[in-house]
């Protein structure tokens, strides 16, 4: 069984002893001093000079060494083991995608230098585009939206433009119950009141609520398909021509393509815009907010829209260029041309893998998803709500609402306890749909014998409860960190520890009477 590291590892400020120097900046040469006729501190003006050092750990160079080598020990990742974080997408990554993003040639490049010294990366993200549009079944893309919401934000100003553009006053986005959180979010920040589509007892969207939510109002609906719950929506052709015939549009959560890929395409579905999370589908390691990229591709019809700059290559000269001459356009939604790194890994991902892969990718996602229901169905405590006999798609979602009724161990409890297992917890308590809700995702990523070990955990950890549920309270035990308070987790220590190294130097300068 994985047991990580554990250190009894304190925070780098902690460790701080006055005097302890990490890093040494050598002096300038006498001779480029001579030569500039002036040394660095003197070059910078007076007004820009800081009075007082900065509140910065003092530490030696071997204890930062230490200190980040334990932590990597402690941490806990895809490289290490199975994370099936439902709807996060958390895959194994392939090394080739880092070695290549991390190039010279790419990692020096800089965003202003002229367009003819950057052809190579414009020429990679140009291709990425049209690879984009072909996936999802589109026209035209723009690669800047930083992260899924980002793109879902970009989205939903795309379509605020093009109904103010056609003169018509709709300000109602519809999303159903079961979406990310996101997406309402999405929705309201760009200024468009939400109104919520119930999920009907067999998991997809109720149509007849959604028809009576249908106005002159509707600018939109963002949907997610296949669903949260890993639902495809059987009536998605009829849902768009209902929200095409009352004159909105129709907004696509692509964040986990890996469902459909080669597939289906939401451009065929009916659907105006789409967003990737490249970080999901298209592999770059992340969590805890990064670093990600969430192109979004439009209709035909929604192209002159798209947020500036647009690449664009012209045949006459064989150039690639930024074309900043948009009238409609939303404007900017990013500095300079997005996060470039995650989406030349996309880049690398899926020139690596070719259409066949890609369908592959899919396939084996949608299998380990399945395979692991045939695997957990029978285990005492776990329900699979929502039309249990349909397949699902990319994740599916377990509730744990028996169990906690008859031994009182809840989803939570069922999470943490899965850390002791060794392996990652899945999210839990979402969608909100569901009562104690798992929701799990293996990926194309993992093996069969992963997948098998992960339900036995499961299944153990249901024994467990009908038994002792007492000690699943407990849980994590073999853990760096046990149970958190989650209030407290709240106000992290480094904060905590930089107010009162603050207010301690505060009290010393005052002491001295500066
Ligand atoms: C992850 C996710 C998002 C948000 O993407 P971020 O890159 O985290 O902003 C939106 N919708 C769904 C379905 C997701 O899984």
């Amino acid at each position: 069984m994985f047991r990580q590291a554990r250190w009894d590892e304190p925070l780098i400020y902690e460790l701080s002893k006055e005097g302890l120097i990490g890093h040494l900046v050598p002096e300038p040469s006498k001779e480029l001093v001579d030569s500039v006729g002036a040394r660095p501190e003197e070059m910078v003006p007076a007004a820009m000079l800081r009075k007082e050092t900065p509140l910065l750990p003092e530490v030696s160079e071997v204890d930062v060494v230490r200190h980040y080598t334990r932590l990597s020990q402690m941490n806990y990742g895809v490289d290490l083991g199975t994370y099936p974080l439902g709807s996060c997408t958390m895959k194994y990554n392939p090394k080739i995608c880092e070695e290549l993003a991390s190039d010279d040639n790419i990692v020096w490049l800089h965003p202003l230098q002229d367009e003819d010294t950057v052809q190579g990366i414009l020429e990679i993200l140009y291709k990425l585009e049209r690879w984009l549009c072909k996936i999802t079944g589109m026209y035209k893309a723009t690669l800047q939206p930083a992260a899924g919401a980002h793109g879902e934000l970009t989205g939903c100003l795309i379509i605020r433009a093009y109904h103010e553009y056609k003169g018509e006053k709709r300000d109602e986005m519809l999303v159903p119950d079961s979406a990310h959180g996101t997406n309402p979010a999405s929705a309201a920040m760009a200024g468009f009141k939400v109104i919520r589509v119930p999920t009907r007892d067999d998991g997809c969207v109720d149509i007849e609520a959604l028809k009576a939510a249908l106005s002159e109002k509707t600018a939109g609906i963002m949907l997610t398909n296949p669903n949260t719950l890993g639902l495809f929506e059987k009536d998605i052709l009829k849902i768009a021509k209902m929200i095409h015939e009352a004159g909105g549009l129709l907004y696509y959560d692509g964040a986990n393509l890996n469902a459909v890929l080669g597939k289906a395409r939401p451009g065929d579905m009916g659907f105006d815009i789409v967003h990737i999370n490249v970080h999901k589908t298209f592999g770059t390691p992340h969590g805890g907010g990064g670093p990600g990229a969430g192109p979004i591709c439009v209709t035909k019809e929604l192209e002159k829209f798209l947020p500036i700059p647009v690449i664009e290559y012209d045949p006459d000269n064989k150039k690639y260029y930024l074309d900043y001459n948009r009238p409609y356009s939303i404007g900017r939604v990013r500095a300079f041309y997005g996060n470039i790194i995650p989406l030349l890994k996309a880049f690398v991902y899926i020139m690596s893998l070719g259409e066949k892969g890609l369908e592959k990718v899919s396939e084996v996602a949608v299998l380990n998803t399945n395979y692991f229901l045939t695997k957990i169905k029978s285990v005492k405590g776990y329900t699979l709500p929502y039309a249990p006999e349909r397949h699902r798609k990319h994740e599916c979602v377990i509730s744990a609402k028996e169990l906690r009724k008859e031994t009182g161990v809840t989803a939570e409890d069922v999470a943490k306890a899965l850390l002791d297992e060794g392996v990652h917890a899945p999210t839990i308590y979402f969608p909100p749909i569901v009562e104690e809700a798992l929701m799990i995702e293996f990926t194309e990523s993992e093996r069969a014998e992963n997948i098998d070990r992960y339900a036995e955990a499961l299944r153990r950890i249901s024994e467990k409860a009908y038994k002792c549920p007492e000690e699943l309270k407990k849980a994590p035990l073999n853990t760096s960190i046990r149970r958190l308070d989650y209030v407290k987790a709240n106000l992290p220590k480094t904060v905590v520890l930089t107010y009162k190294m603050y207010i301690k130097k505060l009290r010393k300068s005052n002491s001295t009477g500066r």
